[in-house]
């Protein structure tokens, strides 16, 4: 692949350049495509470039777009840039189409793009030109998800110099100028190569933020507020025209599909919620994030190495405007400098990055996208400047302050979870009795008292337990023996043998007493499941110590009961059981 560049300034110099361009090669030869990139919208312009390159080359398709900015060689080029690709393989081929998205619905677009690479089996990889869409960009990914594994997706949102503006075009030989248009550019063949990275360098900041309202892309609450509120809140961003503007460095960071992604918000409603440029889920976690330049220029110093062990003929590079803005004290290309020497390249600042990784595509923000294409074999790669530069030695007070909040923070959110954890346990404790796991004699006495505010529509019944001649279980055999004797009664009562299909609770009333509160159950078959239970503990064997019985009283609530006169009742029925010989059940 060869790659030659060309600035428009104005008609009669682009055209001159061109026919010597054309005299410079070999009789007849046409090249294989013209990329136009354009920070200049104005269709006539348009028109006047290409159709310079038409009467120069009539047989060579092109493409354009519209953008923030041109890059070509890892340099801001000229408002219009003519970037003009050889394949030098006849084994190499491309194919462009372009689909109107004012004509089309996005499910029939991404159904013939994946149709149409079915039909191509040489595709490698998938370039797309989106004009700036409407609303979510989710739709339109996950409609491409059936494109073969091993096919390579990226591309860019196009956009315009204002970065905060809506106006995009793209523009192709066959289908002419469009401003709701998807260009996509396949490549492939049997020798061509492409390898495709993103890279951010932005960090989360501070603490973590749950989705809790969304609506696709629309994020209406994070945490339970409007998400507006966050950016209020923890950057003092106002929900007013620049909102766009003043948010665009502090995207939000999370992980969707497997991969991290930042995401900016497009504009703020007055409700508090957010636009965003693809779906939202509820649940996600998020971050607030920022740009670090050591972390931004460290790990552009690795992928570039990466890119240059690929060999690559050509990049295509999609970097978002946001990055652009970002380098303030710098060239706007500051950060992709280090691929400079490994190969030619072209691209454009963008609205919006596509990357497939992982099978999924997914459009980002604020991300850096790197397209890597070569023909045959590895060209020698450059040898990758490894050096950071010299001034992030020391590292910028923002940075600093960055890292600070984020370790606070991280502080804070472990022992917040200590925190709930102990909350937690004390909430347990409060009502759960620590020898036998039961409610404690507060907890059951509270449901009783529950239960019986329902005694009209609902009746109940109490089995209160004690048991028998305990004071010699812990005279003979010892204290830790009778603790044995009372945890095997709080099993039984906990256990689902006994046989109610309601809901039954539990608690230890003290010392070896208990009481069961069955709801929606009459005195006669509580009675009846009382009776169960003395039969199982009767049944109970235990190491080295005599079976052991128990004797239990029962009474069925009544309208005019209070928790006094109802566990009264039910303690006269328990005296009658130890009174009538023990291990018996008696109701009152
Ligand atoms: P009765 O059949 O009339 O109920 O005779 P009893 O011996 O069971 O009655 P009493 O109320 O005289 O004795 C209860 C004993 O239970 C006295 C106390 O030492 C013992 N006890 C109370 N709480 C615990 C405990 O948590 N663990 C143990 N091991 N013993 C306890
Ligand atoms: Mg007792
Ligand atoms: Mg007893």
């Amino acid at each position: 692949m060869k790659q030659t560049q060309f600035a428009y300034r104005e008609k009669e110099s682009f055209a001159e350049e061109l026919r010597t361009f054309k005299r410079d090669r070999a009789a007849g030869s046409e090249p294989s495509l013209f990329q136009i990139y354009s920070e200049v919208l104005d269709p006539a312009v348009i028109r006047e470039v290409t159709g310079v390159i038409e009467e120069c080359f009539p047989d060579t398709p092109y493409i354009g777009c519209s953008t923030s900015g041109n890059i070509i060689d890892c340099e801001l080029s000229e408002n219009i840039t003519v970037v003009c690709t050889d394949f030098e393989l006849p084994t190499t081929k491309f194919e462009i189409f372009q689909y109107d998205m004012a004509k089309l619905s996005v499910d029939e677009i991404t159904a013939q793009i994946v149709e149409e690479t079915r039909k191509n089996p040489w595709v490698k990889a998938v370039e797309m030109y989106f004009t700036i869409p409407e609303g979510s960009t989710t739709r339109f990914c996950d409609g491409l998800k059936d494109i073969r594994e091993d096919v390579q997706i990226f591309g860019g949102v196009t956009c315009s110099d204002d970065i905060t503006s809506d106006d995009s075009c793209v523009f192709t030989k066959d289908y002419g100028f469009s401003e709701s248009s998807i260009i996509i550019v396949f490549y492939g063949g049997e020798d061509f190569h492409v390898d495709s990275i993103k890279v951010t360098g932005w960090k989360p900041l501070g603490r973590k933020f749950h989705v809790t309202k969304s609506k696709g892309s629309l994020l209406q609450e994070l945490d339970g507020i409007p998400a507006y509120d966050v950016y209020h809140k923890y950057l003092n961003i106002k929900n007013d025209e620049n909102f766009f503007y003043n948010t665009l460095e502090f995207p939000l960071f999370y992980e969707h599909n497997d991969t991290t992604i930042l995401r900016t918000p497009v504009s703020s409603n007055a409700d508090g919620s957010i636009n965003m440029t693809s779906d939202m889920d509820i649940g996600s976690v998020v971050r607030i994030s920022y740009g670090d330049p050591s972390t931004i220029v460290e790990s552009i110093r690795q992928d570039s190495q990466r890119i240059a062990q690929f060999g690559p003929d050509v990049l295509h590079i999609f970097s978002c405007a946001a990055r652009r803005t970002f380098w303030t004290n710098k060239e706007p290309t500051y950060e992709i400098q280090p691929f400079h020497d490994i190969s030619a390249s072209c691209g454009f600042f963008s609205h919006g990055e596509f990357l497939r990784t992982r099978g999924n595509l997914n459009q980002h923000n604020v991300t850096l996208v790197i397209a890597a294409m070569r023909e045959g074999e590895k060209k020698a790669s450059a040898v990758v400047e490894t050096q950071g530069e010299a001034t992030l030695s020391r590292v910028p007070l923002v940075s600093r302050l960055a890292t600070f909040i984020s370790v606070t923070s991280l502080e804070l959110e472990s022992m917040n979870q200590q925190l709930e954890l102990v909350n937690e346990k004390l909430q347990t404790a409060a009502i759960i009795d620590g020898l036998t796991g039961l409610y404690n004699r507060k907890e059951i006495q509270r449901q009783i008292e529950e239960a019986l505010a329902e005694v009209k529509s609902e009746n109940f019944s109490l089995v209160m337990l004690d048991i028998d001649n305990f004071k010699q279980v812990n005279d003979t055999y010892g204290h830790q023996e009778g603790d044995a004797v009372i945890v095997a009664l709080a099993d039984i009562l906990r256990n689902r043998r006994i046989g109610s299909t309601q809901k039954v609770s539990s608690g230890r009333w003290g010392g070896e007493e208990f009481m069961v509160l069955l709801r929606n159950t009459d005195a006669s078959s509580a009675a009846y499941i009382a009776d169960l239970m003395r039969e199982i503990f009767a049944n109970t064997g235990f190491p080295g110590i005599r079976p052991q019985t128990v004797s239990l009283g029962v009474t069925q609530a009544r309208v005019e009961d209070t928790v006094d006169s109802l566990c009264t009742r039910v303690d006269m029925a328990l005296y009658k059981a130890k009174k009538g010989g023990k291990n018996r059940v008696e109701i009152e």
